[in-house]
């Protein structure tokens, strides 16, 4: 889920929650409220939750170019072909995010240290079993788009960040 000013949802009813500029006003209870009427079971099945602040136009302009968007693109189109090759013995399924239990144990093995890091995160942050599938998927998917065919403990660490539930 994408979280920004104008288009997925705001994190509190004035909308100024999280944002930098500007000083939310609501109480706790108000944002509380809000934020309740989305449902934990919805939340938990969202693959990436992403924060975003609200750019001015001249930042726009300004901003310093980022990665060029054709080198992107070739970088993804390389991780959806190691995905296809990954499953093409598979029945219906072509891509990380349809991984089975059996998919995730087989192809989502993980080290020592980043077994721990993993273990560590779900106890801190009080994570679901399908939320430690989830972050072991995503992070599957961030090795595959740095053409690793192991996940390491930076992959994991950026999965479990990208995971992190912002309400
Ligand atoms: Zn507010």
């Amino acid at each position: 889920m994408v979280i920004d000013d104008n288009k997925a949802m705001k994190l509190c009813p004035c909308g100024f929650l999280g944002d930098h500029r500007n000083r939310c006003n609501c109480t706790e209870r108000e944002i509380k409220r809000y934020t309740g009427k989305i449902s934990g079971p919805l939340l938990d099945r969202i693959d990436i939750h992403l924060l975003t602040q609200h750019l001015e136009f001249r930042e726009l302009n300004s901003r310093e170019r980022g990665e060029e968007s054709a080198v992107i693109r070739k970088r993804v189109d390389r991780a959806r072909e190691i995905q296809l090759d990954r499953y093409r013995d598979s029945k219906n399924i072509h891509c990380n995010a349809h991984m089975a239990s059996n998919h995730i144990e087989k192809y989502c093995k993980l080290d020592i240290s980043s077994k721990n890091l993993l273990h560590r995160s779900v106890d801190r942050l009080g994570l679901s079993a399908r939320a430690y599938h989830r972050i072991l998927k995503v992070a599957r998917t961030i090795a595959d788009l740095d053409q690793k065919s192991v996940i390491d403990k930076k992959h994991l660490a950026e999965a479990i960040q990208l995971s992190r539930k912002i309400i």
